[in-house]
């Protein structure tokens, strides 16, 4: 069945996460904005996709709506393989990592949803996997600015809400102490979001060497230094990466340079849900475990879920330790005592809220039909 119309729209909630809001990439971040894509094909089914996200959404919704939502507009939506093929190539000059790829992804997740219902299977069964028990969670602290009391208010609060892995966006040892400290029972990893060069790193690595860490972070800028990053294994702290790595082959390049102990590969940005089965593999065939990237809250999230369950071994879902006071995707973005359960229902397992829709919708949808835009 051909695609028939691609709409891309946002949904802007308030959230509290229990500290100063901050700025991200510059800009003053107080909303938790999705970027939905919601496809449709010609005999009437719908499926939703979520693309990455927070500050790139702008870049992203414009790149699905003027360059390519056309490409997949009159196309089989069944024909992923195809589809994947000549869409990314076609973009390829544009970039291999960045608002195109993001917003190819958006799309391919609403085709996986799309074949789901049609098939009549959530997306954990097309995959392969057997109906999963609620998969464990780790609560991913936002930024407190090094301000070591509310590390350890917010640290304390996720374990009492049922998290026994909480990570931490922070850049010190202290940090860590304080959060270690305000939960002794807790494994805590350090996300640094790629702050220090090689030489800062190994010092870093070293002092936190005895720490107890589960692991620490994209230590390393830039992120796609392989060789930087794979100096700091000296030190025995698992390293992890991939939430900025362009696709199979920055996977490889990483894995190449025996850089990495932990694979983030992120379902919103890398190209899909059919990418992240190629890194999955990948990484298992080179015996580096998979904690998949997921700080989003929509159909990204519970692609994330899907995958988690029938394609990781030992799967811990990455939630963003923050208060929404409601979300088109309740119940499913909601862990439970440290746990997320994954939806039952065809393809993703969940059609958003319209009333939540409307309420949160940040100015109109963008239509792109055959021969159309509106
Ligand atoms: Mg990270």
């Amino acid at each position: 069945m051909r695609v028939v119309a691609i709409e891309t729209s946002i949904v802007a909630m308030p959230f509290d996460m229990g500290g100063p809001q901050p700025l991200f990439a510059g800009q003053p971040w107080d909303r938790m904005e999705i970027l939905l894509v919601k496809v449709e094909t010609e005999d009437g089914l719908v499926g939703w996709g979520e693309a990455f996200g927070h500050a790139a959404i702008p870049a992203t919704r414009a790149a699905i709506d003027c360059i390519i939502a056309p490409l997949v507009v009159g196309r089989d939506a069944g024909d992923l393989q195809a589809l994947r093929r000549e869409v990314l190539h076609g973009i390829h000059l544009l970039g291999r990592n960045g608002a195109f790829v993001y917003g190819f992804s958006g799309i391919e997740i609403a085709l996986w949803d799309i074949l789901g219902k049609r098939a009549g299977l959530p997306l954990y069964r097309l995959l392969g996997g057997a109906k999963p028990a609620p998969l464990p969670a780790y609560a991913s602290l936002l930024s407190y600015g090094g301000d070591l009391a509310l590390v350890a208010r917010n640290t304390a609060a996720a374990r009492a809400a049922g998290y026994r892995h909480i990570k931490l966006h922070e850049l010190t040892r202290a940090a860590v102490h304080a959060a270690q400290q305000a939960a002794p029972d807790a494994r805590i990893m350090l996300d640094v979001n790629c702050a220090w060069n090689p030489v800062q790193a190994r010092a870093m690595a070293a002092s936190l060497a005895d720490d107890g860490l589960l692991w620490l972070e994209e230590p390393v800028w830039p992120p796609e230094d392989a060789h930087g990053l794979a100096s700091l294994r000296q030190h025995g702290i698992p390293l992890s990466a991939g939430e900025n790595v362009a696709g199979l082959y920055g996977f490889r390049a990483l894995i190449e340079a025996g850089a990495i102990d932990v694979a983030q590969p992120s379902v919103t940005k890398i190209g899909g849900i059919g990418e992240m089965i190629r890194v999955i593999h990948l990484c298992q065939a080179h015996g580096i475990e998979v904690a998949l990237h997921s700080p989003y809250f929509g159909p990204g999230f519970l692609a994330t879920l899907h995958i988690a369950a029938a394609l990781v071994e030992a799967p811990m879902i990455e939630v963003l330790w923050l208060e929404m006071e409601a979300n088109p995707f309740d119940p499913w973005v909601r862990p439970r005592d440290g746990h997320l359960a994954v939806p039952d229902a065809p393809g993703l397992g969940c059609d958003p809220d319209p009333a939540m829709l409307a309420r949160y919708a940040k100015g109109p949808p963008t239509r792109t039909g055959p021969g159309l835009r509106q």
